[in-house]
């Protein structure tokens, strides 16, 4: 009985530590650092004074980020390569100009905190060729990247002058949405294209055939629908070519548009999109109908906001919340029609 109140009085009184503890290991810090002029908001955590920052941050600095399960390292590559061993206080880096590795010991130790790890931000960028400052009065750490090519372009519309307009269909196909599209496309006699998923062509093949033989863009939206800036390098090549190896067996077709998941990459994973040869296609009408616009909402966002070489952001999941999109689609049409406009898909764009 004694024993069982001390267990209380003890968990009682180690309670305050143990829920502090683990809200702490769960929310760091999280600061913008400026690369080439733009912000970079990221989690970080100070180590003997060293400033650390996900691995993943420097895919923002144009650097592949990877991870080799052999050695447990992380490599950052950027020409030159930094190579993390977890739980380790030393980095090793292959020197281009002395065409050689080396190895460099540190203040820090590279960790994984909630499962992300943690490497040192001026070291890693020093080894990569980037210069790091901090503004002790803006109190803001900055990161030149000297990079040598510009960053690949992301399409937001078509550069046209024309009165020319893409309505883009995401996510699909499946087996609800996507036929009720295709049917108004094709009474309005109107070419779409569809960003769609690999999951979802291995699950509705014929569909996605339909969708081609009816003469539509088919565009890749990656396999599996991940925010590809949390991924390792390997990772995001894989979900590209995946998704594009599986709409070409089904189809025939090889698309060469990519359309990030919620269009979001970074700055080397726009690389990998345009090393692989796809244009990265963004959108510049965003219509929200996956949150359940009505069809009169719908309707008065697009009209609202056409301009020449528009790229128009709608869905073709299977949910009850799209019945805006379907009852909007034939007025959209119509209306953009009245006002002098030429239905294209996002092929438009010349591949210069
Ligand atoms: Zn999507």
């Amino acid at each position: 009985m004694k024993r069982r109140l001390f267990q209380v009085a003890l968990i009682i009184f180690l309670f305050p530590f143990i829920s502090f503890k683990t809200s702490s290991a769960e929310t760091l810090p999280s600061a913008q650092i400026i690369v080439d002029g733009e912000e970079i908001e990221t989690t970080y955590t100070l180590q003997n004074g060293r400033l650390m920052v996900p691995d993943l941050f420097f895919k923002n600095t144009g650097a592949t980020v990877n991870f080799n399960e052999m050695y447990q390292s992380i490599a950052v590559d950027r020409g030159n390569i930094a190579a993390f061993p977890i739980g380790r206080t030393y980095t090793d880096y292959y020197d281009q100009n002395e065409r050689k590795w080396k190895r460099d010991y540190l203040k820090t130790t590279t960790t994984k905190i909630n499962g992300t790890p943690y490497i040192p931000l001026r070291i890693t960028a020093e080894i990569l060729g980037m210069d790091v400052s901090y503004d002790p009065m803006l109190k803001r750490t900055f990161i030149r990247t000297h990079a040598t090519t510009e960053a690949p372009k992301a399409y937001g519309s078509i550069p046209t002058t024309t009165k020319q307009i893409a309505l883009t269909f995401d996510d699909g196909p499946d087996d609800v949405i996507t036929p009720q599209i295709l049917n108004i496309l094709d009474e309005k006699d109107v070419q779409a294209t569809f960003f769609v998923l690999g999951k979802q062509v291995k699950r509705f093949p014929q569909m996605t055939k339909n969708i081609t033989n009816a003469g539509h863009t088919i565009a890749n939206h990656s396999f599996g629908h991940p925010d590809l800036s949390n991924l390792y390098t390997s990772n995001v090549r894989e979900q590209v070519l995946s998704a594009n190896s599986t709409i070409e067996e089904v189809t025939g077709t090889r698309p060469s548009l990519f359309r990030p998941p919620y269009g979001s990459f970074t700055r080397a994973d726009a690389q990998v999109f345009k090393d692989l040869g796809f244009l990265n296609i963004l959108w510049s009408i965003d219509t929200l109908d996956w949150s359940g616009k009505t069809a009169d909402e719908i309707v008065g966002t697009i009209t609202s906001q056409a301009s020449p070489g528009s790229i128009v952001l709608q869905h073709s999941f299977d949910s009850s919340e799209l019945e805006g999109t379907l009852d909007a689609l034939p007025r959209i049409i119509d209306r953009l029609r009245e006002k002098g406009y030429e239905f294209v898909t996002v092929d438009a764009i010349p591949s210069s």
